[in-house]
């Protein structure tokens, strides 16, 4: 982002935090369940039934109704955190058209056919409402449809070396991209990263139409020309190999201090920058205490100044970590108007929703029958370690190679993981309260069946 654009956006005298003339309201984002859990007995217009402990079913597609790559998919609602499960997930097929970029700057779709296909799986993980989770699984495929629409000239240009000089990408001067040696991956990696900036405009705009409010986590896997991209904003993870790790407050503290060091009127007077290892008190006035700012990624010493007694831009440990003493997550979607309690603070200058993106060519890894890859909302992380869902995948799968729907009843076993019961596999008893959603993806033989959103 440049500093103008962030400027006029974020900072005081900018439109966006004014308030603004009361609009006509759209209607509310109606809440429903993945569309490829119809008749799987959910009920996608609905609330989900009441919770008692023992009436949290676990949820699949249908038999007979198969994912993209023959994936499994499982969800559990949490146990009455909140109304809805604001989990949300999509996955089908992406078919990339040919597009040409005209003088009058429309996209006009020249040719029909498919140039490119490839597959999508997502989750969301909404926060404040499940509105934005919901509009996310509606729009990101679509976002990252039109964005890989756009380069697809230069994807699929056969000559060497990756050569990128289809009118699509680099009309005047093709010579640049070969010499700063811009691959065809790069292009996917930077179709993801737009994608997910036009859904969050989405999601934004949306919102404020029909006056709800929220954010969601993002984590999507994408599969073309023989390479998975996984993309991901938030703390859903993937496993069993990790592809992405999650971001909060304290993964991405450096990149929240460097912000605040550069806008401090971001915090409104209210917030030190700095982090202590505890909170300090009037008393630790004038004593040396141990600190980091943006810069350092180790600790120093420095005297308790004033201003150091402010409520700190990073505070907690691990789950309890908060960004502005408000949100657990450094990266999502959403989330535009959220602001401190009780303050005129936004929360959203800190938040990217850019993803991360991880890249995993099918053709070196050359995927065995077990190889799969498993995203899961922070749900499922919170109570199995990463090491404690590889011994699960392989404790069951090499058992059940005969059994068409295994990926299934891996991501259902998953779930039954998370929720303590005497015979979890993992005989250790945790218990998941939040949302927990599943998609296992195996790599082996890919490219069976598929659905669309
Ligand atoms: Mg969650």
């Amino acid at each position: 982002m440049s500093a103008d654009w962030f400027r006029r956006r974020f900072l005081p005298g900018s439109p966006l935090p004014a308030p603004r003339p009361p609009r006509p309201r759209a209607s509310p984002v109606p809440y429903r369940r993945p569309r490829f859990l119809r008749g799987s007995g959910s009920s996608p217009g609905t609330a989900d039934a009441p919770r008692r402990p023992d009436a949290r079913p676990v949820r699949s597609p249908a038999r007979g109704r198969a994912l993209p790559w023959n994936a499994g998919y499982a969800e559990i609602i949490n146990a009455e955190k909140s109304e809805f499960n604001e989990d949300q997930a999509a996955c089908g097929k992406l078919c990339i058209r040919r597009c040409e970029f005209q003088e009058d700057q429309e996209w006009l779709t020249l040719c029909p056919e498919e140039l490119l296909t490839g597959h999508y799986w997502a989750l969301f993980d909404g926060h404040g409402g499940p509105a934005a989770a919901i509009l996310a699984a509606n729009t990101l495929h679509s976002c990252l449809r039109r964005q890989l629409e756009a380069v697809v000239e230069g994807m699929m240009a056969t000559q060497p070396p990756m050569h990128l000089s289809g009118h699509c990408v680099c009309p005047s001067d093709p010579q640049f991209v070969e010499e700063k040696g811009i691959r065809v991956e790069d292009l996917v990696i930077g179709a993801l990263e737009s994608a997910f900036q036009e859904c969050d405009e989405v999601i934004g705009r949306e919102l404020e139409a029909s006056g709800q409010v929220g954010g969601c986590t993002a984590l999507v896997a994408v599969s073309l020309q023989g390479k998975l991209y996984v993309a991901n904003a938030g703390d859903s993870r993937d496993e069993v190999r990790p592809l992405s790790s999650e971001f909060t407050p304290e993964t991405e503290r450096q990149r929240i201090q460097q912000l605040a060091f550069v806008y401090p009127e971001l915090l409104a007077g209210e917030f030190t920058r700095l982090e202590f290892p505890r909170r300090l008190k009037g008393d630790d006035l004038g004593q040396k205490v141990l600190f980091r700012d943006h810069h350092m990624s180790g600790w120093s010493y420095k005297c308790v100044e004033k201003s150091d007694l402010k409520y700190p831009l990073i505070h907690g440990q691990g789950r309890q970590a908060r960004l502005l003493g408000t949100l657990a997550v450094s990266r999502g979607l959403g989330d535009h108007q959220l602001r401190v309690l009780d303050t005129n603070i936004l929360l959203k200058p800190f938040l990217l929703s850019v993803p991360q993106v991880t890249v995993l060519d099918m053709n070196q890894l050359e995927p065995q029958e077990e190889d799969v890859v498993v995203m899961a909302t922070d749900g499922l992380w919170d109570v199995l370690s990463n090491e404690q869902v590889a011994r699960l995948v392989w404790s069951f799968l090499p058992g059940n190679r005969e059994d068409p729907h295994r990926f299934s009843e891996l991501a259902q076993m998953l779930i039954h993981s998370t929720q303590g019961k005497d015979d979890s596999p993992t005989q250790e008893g945790q218990v998941s309260y939040d949302d927990v959603s599943v998609f296992v993806i195996p790599l082996h033989n890919q490219g069976q069946g598929c659905s669309s959103h």
